[in-house]
């Protein structure tokens, strides 16, 4: 058994991630009799830190209405739009301020530290580990929990044992439901994890010819299902890329993963138009552009490889003029621009910003504290919970909210 420092009460916090750092140093700040330890299973801290946003750290997202905030939450939306009332974005922006890292917002509201490095973000964290006296053990990977009256007996790997009287989980998601099980034994249900965030396949399609091409304005439409998504999509040398794709992988993640990933797609490369007033529009340009070349000069505002590839596929011929187009190639180049149709091959994870949807089920957790309802004195804070954002510094968000609603229950507990 491992001994604790001091005569204080102990919290052992599970996962030296963003939500593990920010529950521990705000639970040890708050309450400078607690003694808390910090439990990471491998030699890094903060890792996805400092890879994400590209390594610039996408922190947090530049919205301050928690209604709107909360739609970009694919699973945990009202969960949050209770804990937002307790830590929300400002405050994020405040906390980090307060200890000397300024935020920029970029055109598209993802925040990041003015110095465009995810390593401020680590240093600020990192700086609040020894004035507050968090003891960080590494290469301690938590196997078992179980309570014994009031106290918690943490199994680590090689037969480590240690003591808490509050456990704090933060472990992050998994992407087997397999290791949960530790989380399972003491008695939580655990919603089954899936791939969130990842880009659509479509290995060998001419389209992926057009690799690098992006659309600005699209809407994209998942056949069978209500879900759909506008906004614009990359072209990539497998497939399909872009915020609207990893929307709609977000939104789609349970029903996509029940069919393997293989479903159909229909999208709209006009979204202003459907196919009756692009007819409307194609009749305009056989008679304001008749005598020109229709594949030369794209007329809708699309990127020119893009049109021209999907003329030839409808069977426009490269010196074909408007005023020669046939009817029924005109009417395949209508149906091509607005219910375009490809067949999705499985998928890739988006390098860029991975989480997987699934963990523990939120009406398990007291959302004022974070503390379980199961477990007395167990607390959770971050992805490990049922709860993923979609691209943008959602995710972040949620750790930092759950990982000092966490802290300050604990902090106050005592
Ligand atoms: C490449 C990438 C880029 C990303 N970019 C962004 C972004 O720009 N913006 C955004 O909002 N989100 C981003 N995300 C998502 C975001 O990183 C996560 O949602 C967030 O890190 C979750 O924080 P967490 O502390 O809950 O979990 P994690 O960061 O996963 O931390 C959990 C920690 O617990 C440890 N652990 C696990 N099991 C145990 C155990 N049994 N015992 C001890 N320790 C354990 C792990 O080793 C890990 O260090 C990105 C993710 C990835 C993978």
């Amino acid at each position: 058994m491992e001994s604790m420092r001091g005569n204080g009460k102990q919290l052992v916090v599970i996962g030296g991630g963003a939500a593990g750092f920010f529950c521990a140093v705000n639970a040890a700040r708050q309450n400078p009799s607690l003694n808390v330890t910090l439990l990471e299973k491998t030699s890094k801290l903060l890792s996805k830190v400092k890879i994400s946003g590209g390594g610039r750290c996408n922190v947090t997202h530049h919205c301050f209405d928690i209604s709107e905030m909360i739609r970009k939450y694919p699973r945990g939306a009202n969960f949050l739009k209770k804990a937002f009332h307790q830590f929300f974005t400002t405050d994020t922006i405040r906390w980090f301020e307060e200890r000397g890292v300024a935020l920029k917002a970029e055109a598209d509201g993802r925040m990041f530290p003015v110095t465009d490095s995810s390593g401020t973000i680590i240093d600020c964290l990192m700086n609040e580990v020894n004035p507050h006296h968090v003891e960080i053990i590494m290469n301690a990977e938590v196997r078992s929990i179980r309570k014994e009256s009031a106290t918690f007996l943490v199994e680590l790997a090689h037969q480590r044992m240690v003591t808490s009287d509050i456990v704090c989980i933060a472990c992050g998601g998994y992407n087997k439901s397999a290791t949960f099980e530790w989380i399972r034994e003491l008695g939580h249900k655990i919603e089954a994890p899936v791939p969130s965030l990842f880009t659509f396949n479509i290995p060998g399609h001419p389209i992926t010819h057009l690799m690098g091409v992006t659309v600005p304005d699209t809407r994209v439409k998942i056949v069978g299902s209500k879900l759909a998504e506008r906004g614009p999509v990359l072209i990539t040398h497998w497939g399909l890329s872009g915020p609207a794709v990893l929307r709609l992988s977000a939104w789609g993640a349970r029903e996509l993963a029940v069919c393997s990933w293989q479903f159909a797609i229909v999208i709209n490369w006009l979204p202003d138009f459907n196919e009756n007033s692009l007819k409307e529009r194609f009749q305009h340009l056989r008679i304001e552009s008749a005598s020109q070349k229709i594949i030369n000069k794209n007329a809708v505002g699309l990127p020119q490889r893009l049109w021209q590839f999907l003329g030839e596929q409808s069977g426009v011929l490269e010196n074909m003029r408007w005023a020669d187009l046939p009817i029924k190639v005109q009417n395949q180049f209508i149906r091509n621009l607005v219910n375009y149709e490809l067949v999705i091959k499985g998928k890739t994870t988006f390098k860029e910003e991975f989480v997987t949807a699934g963990g523990v089920l939120l009406n398990e957790i007291d959302v004022n504290t974070m503390q379980s309802k199961i477990v007395p004195g167990l607390y959770f804070a971050g992805e490990v919970m049922n709860v993923d954002g979609i691209t943008g510094g959602f995710n972040f968000q949620h750790a930092w909210t759950s990982g000092w609603i966490s802290a300050k229950a604990i902090a106050q507990s005592f």
